[in-house]
């Protein structure tokens, strides 16, 4: 061991067993964290182009860790999937979301839909409708005002259970999106063939307009399918007002990012809600 060609190897599993180690350490801490009610979400507003108007919010994982601080989702995610916490913990995001968006709508706040995101395990290989049913059924939330956001790639891993899984979930009336829409691939085949509501053009995309004709040719060209489909088109990550003018002029219905604002805790959404003078 550790001499002439065995010591690539021996590299090579020590490397597997420190991101290994790493994995499980941050999956132990997460089981913890969640089991003691650590995690918050965190909600972005979605504003509609034409009227400039809150019209709803993507709820976002948060992960507060007493000595690490905030632990990104880019790195909790991933390992929630990978390990099977993602069907609890999707689950709790939810019922959290439906129960916090009702609560809202008591308080008398404008109406606004809540878009949850949905990860291709949770989709794929948990009961998510049921789930949304019993979210729907103990908040008293509106399947209607109620948004899922899916990726691509849980499309088109297994098209035929991903069909039937939206079909349950349209029964129940809620609204569907395609998250970080031309990422992934077949999207067109995925548009003809799914019950969709709403694109998100992933923020990639928008970053550099004005500045990127590619972009700025892949957004008109999703915005104006969007538009012949009849499904409403968001674009993401936006920061400038060049980009939002780009996007109106090209007749996309609605924007987050933060031009409008990063994502908040529910006390400060609410309270931008209720000074945004919205019905
Ligand atoms: P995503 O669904 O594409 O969410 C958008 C991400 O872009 C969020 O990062 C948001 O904070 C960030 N963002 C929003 N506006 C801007 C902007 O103007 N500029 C820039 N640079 N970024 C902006 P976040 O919250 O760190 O989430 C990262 C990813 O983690 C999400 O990407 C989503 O895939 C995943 N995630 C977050 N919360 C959940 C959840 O509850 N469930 C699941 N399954 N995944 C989640
Ligand atoms: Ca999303
Ligand atoms: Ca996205
Ligand atoms: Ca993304």
């Amino acid at each position: 061991e550790g001499r002439g060609e065995s010591s690539a190897w021996c590299f090579y599993d020590e490397g597997m067993t420190a991101s290994a180690r790493e994995r499980i350490a941050l999956e132990a801490k997460l089981r913890l964290a969640m089991g003691l009610g650590q995690m918050q979400l965190y909600y972005q507003p979605q504003v509609d182009i034409a009227s400039g108007r809150i019209v709803g919010a993507e709820a976002l994982l948060r992960w507060n860790d007493p000595q690490e601080g905030f632990i990104s989702p880019a790195r909790f995610i991933p390992v929630a999937e990978s390990s099977g916490l993602i069907g609890p913990l999707g689950e709790w995001v939810i019922h959290e979301a439906c129960r916090q968006a009702q609560a809202w709508r008591m308080q008398g706040l404008p109406e606004v839909s809540v878009a949850v995101n949905v990860s291709p395990h949770q989709f794929l290989l948990t009961d998510v409708a049921g789930c949304t049913a019993r979210a729907l059924q103990s908040s008293g939330y509106s399947a209607q005002a109620l948004e899922l956001e899916i990726t691509e790639s849980a499309l088109a891993e297994r098209p035929d259970e991903a069909l039937a899984v939206l079909r349950k979930l349209r029964e129940l009336g809620v609204r569907l999106a395609i998250d970080d829409f031309g990422t992934g691939y077949s999207s067109l085949a995925h548009l003809k063939r799914f019950p969709i509501d709403v694109l998100k053009i992933d923020q990639g995309f928008i970053r550099d307009i004005p500045h990127n004709g590619d972009d700025m040719a892949i957004s008109r060209a999703i915005i104006a399918m969007g538009r012949s489909l009849d499904l409403q088109v968001l674009a993401e990550g936006v920061e400038t007002v060049q980009q939002l003018d780009f996007l109106r002029s090209n007749g996309c219905d609605a924007f987050q990012g933060y031009l409008c604002s990063k994502p908040l805790p529910a006390a400060e959404f609410a309270a931008l809600l209720a000074g945004s003078g919205g019905t």
